[in-house]
């Protein structure tokens, strides 16, 4: 959640922070600030509610003028969205401003003692209460600004990545992170800050991750410095950056959503490589490899992630069930960690997260890790704090995803774990080489038949028209189909704020049910696998009720041809791999008909992607 953006060099700071509050927008959107200490010595703060282009139009006759400056976009947490609590916030005395991603658990306790020595508050936010903090002990020790937030830092509790800058010392930034992300990006006679690398790719490459309790001194003219709370140094670990900008742009689409989607065919190909090789009869997933032993005497094996990599572990659990014949329960990590969980070092626990930076999962880990569990990580983002804090793991490699609802991480994430699974099931011997060289060759052809699902867009695009104004929708599947089904509800949820349940089908007479009618469009995931004589008995309970049904099913079909009203024909792939081909129609259909309801569909209200706080 939120981005963090700092500059220090000889260039104009404000169009290098704007640009990256741009590329950062997808964090948070409730407001947008910068602080920029311009050259006649000035510390200029500009914030302003909403998106980055608000704080542009604000900022359109102020004095930009600086080479040092520090700018956030908010995801509130604490305190409204308004102009006020917006980022960055500054010392009483005007002296310092600070951007804040996280937050301050304990700020209640150390906000009364700043008002006892008479701090004066001037927002809602936990934010300030650093801010004012950080003053103060400067103020009282004598001490520098370095000191001064490292004191601060032994205080807080809870998450933080922040940035400081101060105004009678505009020559550095001292940023330091705790559970929240931050990297600095070393250019040539400057550096950058930020929350990820996007900000930073066009400028350089070589960045350098900061690590837990990690403060970053960075300064006009020497090398970055990093040291720890009691300002011991610590190694400079320089990394080269492997993002192009055009990945970070929308190229030709309307929205990165729909570019998201459209590169499926090739975000699974960057998937696979290297990974299903000799035409499919080999599956060579390192991380479980080199784990063989972990992985063939686990007991039992709980993923644990939040959102649609909760979906995705779903399907993870079918398929290791299936293919490895070991028990899988999957958790949301936020409730994991605080339900006093029951784990020994014969489990293994699979965290999954597509930003590698959630901060519920991440908690999960380190629970897990605690209690002796071998814990494996499935991410995107490489260096992220998952693969850092895990003990191995698989990227699933689709690129950087900007769209804040999940398209092409999903299926990224479900084909890692059908690769894993079959990894496994190699090691344990649950499946013969001809059943693995089976599916391995379909799992080649995916791309292809991805290509070929997204042929169905111009029909959907025709279908949303007729649904756009339904109030209530229901997602139903079975098997394979029941996670799609919920990824499916939450994806219309996500963008057209359209009220939708996913539902296993057959639980629809235990409840669900009562809802249907003429106005209730129910969707029904029904391809052609073991399940789907039963799904065509729930496909007549809907109708007999009136309701309507859009059906996604495989290329063929009759039977339910004749009883819904609309039907999206899918190419027939093995049941395990349906997930990736049948989750594709519903990204289009929740993304046309946010897109008819005149949504914002790549920054939908109150969400961000990366979701660091708890
Ligand atoms: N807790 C802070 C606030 O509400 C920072 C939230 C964020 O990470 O954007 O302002």
């Amino acid at each position: 959640m939120c981005g963090i953006v700092g500059y220090i060099g000889n260039n104009n700071a404000y169009d290098i922070l704007i640009k990256g509050l741009h590329r950062l927008e997808y964090r948070g959107y409730d407001s947008a600030g910068v602080a920029i200490v311009s050259p006649e010595g000035q510390l200029n703060v500009y914030k302003s509610m909403g998106k980055v282009s608000n704080l542009e139009a604000y900022c359109k006759d102020k004095n930009k003028e600086g080479v040092i400056g520090i700018a956030h976009t908010r995801w509130a947490t604490h305190g409204e969205p308004s102009d006020c609590n917006a980022h960055p916030h500054f010392s009483e005395d005007g002296n310092i401003a600070l951007v804040h991603n996280g937050t301050i658990e304990n700020y209640k306790v150390l906000k009364e003692a700043l008002l006892q020595h008479g701090c004066r508050f001037h927002s809602d936010t936990d934010t300030e209460v650093l801010v004012q903090l950080i003053e103060y002990i400067r103020l009282t020790n004598n001490c520098s600004l370095l000191d001064a937030v490292r004191e601060a830092l032994k205080e807080v509790v809870g998450a933080y990545a922040i940035a400081v800058i101060e105004k009678n010392n505009p020559d550095q930034i001292i940023a330091a992170r705790k559970s929240s992300p931050l990297v600095v990006g070393i250019g040539e006679d400057e550096m950058f800050l930020a929350s990820d690398a996007t900000p930073i790719v066009e400028y350089t490459d070589n960045v350098v991750y900061v690590k837990d309790e990690e403060i970053a001194v960075i300064r006009r003219g020497e090398p970055l410095k990093l040291v720890n709370l009691e300002n011991q140094e610590a190694e400079i670990d320089v990394k080269k950056l492997k993002v192009s900008i055009s990945e970070l742009e929308k190229g030709g689409y309307d929205h990165f959503m729909l570019k998201e989607i459209f590169e499926q065919p090739r975000t699974l190909t960057d998937c696979i490589r290297g990974r299903v090789v000799e035409d499919g009869r080999r599956v060579l997933i390192n991380g479980v490899s080199d784990n063989k032993e972990k992985f063939i005497n686990a007991h039992r094996i709980i993923i644990v992630a939040c959102g649609t990599s909760w979906h995705a572990a779903l399907l993870g659990k079918y398929l290791i069930q299936d293919m490895c014949r070991i028990p899988v329960e999957v958790e949301y990590a936020s409730e994991f960690r605080y339900s006093n969980p029951v784990l020994t070092s014969n489990d293994v626990v699979i965290a999954i997260s597509q930003s590698g930076e959630t901060a519920d999962t991440l908690a999960a880990i380190q629970i897990a890790k605690k209690m002796g569990a071998f814990v494996y990580g499935i991410s995107n983002v490489v260096g992220s704090s998952i693969p850092r804090e895990t003990h191995s793991g698989t990227y699933i490699h689709v690129g950087p995803e900007i769209g804040v609802a999940s398209t092409k991480a999903f299926t990224g994430q479900v084909m890692v774990l059908t690769m894993v699974a079959l990894a496994i099931a190699e090691l344990k011997g649950t499946m013969t080489q001809e059943q693995i060289a089976e599916l391995g060759k379909v799992i080649t052809k995916i791309p292809d038949l991805v290509s070929q699902t997204l042929k169905l867009n111009d029909k959907i695009k025709h279908l949303s028209l007729i649904y756009t104004y339904a109030r209530n929708f229901l997602y139903l599947g079975r098997g394979y189909s029941y996670p799609v089904a919920l990824e499916g509800a939450l994806k219309l949820k996500e963008i057209s704020y359209i009220h939708a349940e996913g539902y296993p089908a057959a639980e629809m007479k235990h409840g669900p049910i009562a809802l249907i009618d003429a106005e209730m469009p129910t969707v029904i995931i029904a391809p052609n696998d073991h399940l789907y004589e039963k799904i065509v008995n729930n496909v007549q309970q809907v109708k007999a009720r009136h309701g309507s049904v859009i059906a996604i099913v495989t290329e063929g079909d009759t039977e339910i041809r004749n009883m819904a009203d609309h039907v999206l024909e899918v190419p027939e792939v093995p049941e395990c791999l349906t997930p990736i081909i049948t989750s594709i129609p519903l990204q289009l259909l929740s993304y046309y008909i946010a897109i008819n309801k005149g949504k914002n569909v790549d920054m939908p209200r109150n969400l961000a992607k990366s979701v660091t706080v708890e």
